[in-house]
């Protein structure tokens, strides 16, 4: 059954993906079709969460979707032309749908995070990475009883290759999919997923970490990393896939670091199908006071703060480095 529906899944995050990556590479018309430039995310954002929502709903009705968006901006007046390119890009993906037919998609994600079982959804994770032409993610995971259970990252523009630099921004696509006591596997956007499995991490420690300096706070993960005392190198993009390249052994860790003074709660969405990935592979997932993520607390992960996530031989020496430098 787990696997029926993390086929199911990998298919939803697979189709939403391509979609997303068609109009990242269309931004400029898109933004002129709609006379605004954020709109080919907004225009993403939607087309990828009806998509996936579609899918599910279709084939396990029962279980509850949360999505990151609603539909309410589209339905006001002014949004009409938004409207219609989403329902065009929902219906290049699924045949032909209609924009009453996109808008009810949408409202399908309007879970409220409770309950016993919920999908969770981040139809395109990095918004600022897709905007800047690099990284984003399709990252979509199932929580049962408070706790990530299947997981699934669409990265459009990984390269499958590993040994290429995770930073490059024109692979084909990189899948990465895991549930729980199955292990992770990964590949391309099409074709079979292969088996991972992390190895020791004995040499340099590869970090990765957000673009956006408001995400995260890079001169704490500075300070950490020269607190652990080991030759470390960082990775900066957007979005899960860094969650991705820590299953996919070519990252070591994954900071995420709250600013002084500022009080964030991170989004389920933004961590339910990355933390599955990264722990299944081998990866040890806490926030930044060693407690495991919740996501049994509603929409937001407000039982903890920030994200340490690392290989098991480095995590409790990188726990203790974020808590002396702090
Ligand atoms: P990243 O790709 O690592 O920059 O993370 C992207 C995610 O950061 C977005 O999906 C937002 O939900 C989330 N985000 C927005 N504001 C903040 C903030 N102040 N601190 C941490 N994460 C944030
Ligand atoms: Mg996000």
């Amino acid at each position: 059954m787990a696997l029926m529906r993390l086929d199911l899944a990998i298919s939803a995050v697979r189709q939403a993906s391509l979609a997303a990556k068609s109009i990242q590479q269309d931004l400029g018309r898109v933004a002129e079709l709609a006379k605004d430039d954020r709109s080919p995310v907004t225009v993403a954002d939607f087309a990828a969460q009806a998509i996936v929502s579609s899918i599910l709903r279709d084939a396990d009705p029962e279980t509850p979707l949360v999505g990151e968006e609603t539909s309410a901006a589209l339905r006001t007046p002014q949004n009409t032309a938004l409207l219609e390119l989403v329902t065009q890009a929902v219906s290049e993906a699924l045949g032909h749908r209609t924009p009453e037919d996109v808008l009810s998609l949408l409202d399908h994600g309007g879970h409220d995070a409770t309950g016993p079982e919920y999908w969770v959804l981040d139809p395109v994770d990095g918004t600022k990475g897709f905007l800047r032409g690099e990284h984003f993610a399709v990252a979509l995971g199932l929580v049962s009883a408070g706790k990530p259970t299947l997981g699934v990252l669409g990265c459009p523009n990984l390269h499958t290759d590993a040994d290429q630099s995770p930073e490059a921004v024109d692979g084909d696509g990189v899948i990465v999919a895991a549930a729980t006591g199955e292990g992770c596997a990964t590949g391309g956007m099409t074709g079979a997923l292969t088996q991972i499995q992390r190895t020791a991490c004995d040499g340099l420690v590869r970090v990765c970490t957000s673009v956006e300096a408001a995400h995260t706070d890079h001169t704490a993960v500075d300070d950490a990393m020269q607190a652990l005392g080991r030759e470390w190198t960082g990775v900066r993009l957007d979005s899960q896939a860094k969650y991705g390249l820590l299953a996919r052994d070519q990252a070591d860790a994954y900071l995420r670091l709250p600013r002084p003074g500022k009080r964030y709660v991170e989004r389920i969405w933004d961590h339910a199908g990355g933390a599955l990935v990264a722990m299944e592979s081998g990866t040890t997932v806490t926030d930044i006071h060693g407690k495991p993520l919740d996501f049994g607390h509603g929409r937001g992960l407000e039982q903890n703060t920030g994200v340490i996530a690392a290989a098991p031989e480095i995590h409790a020496a990188l726990l203790t480095a974020v808590g002396a430098s702090a």
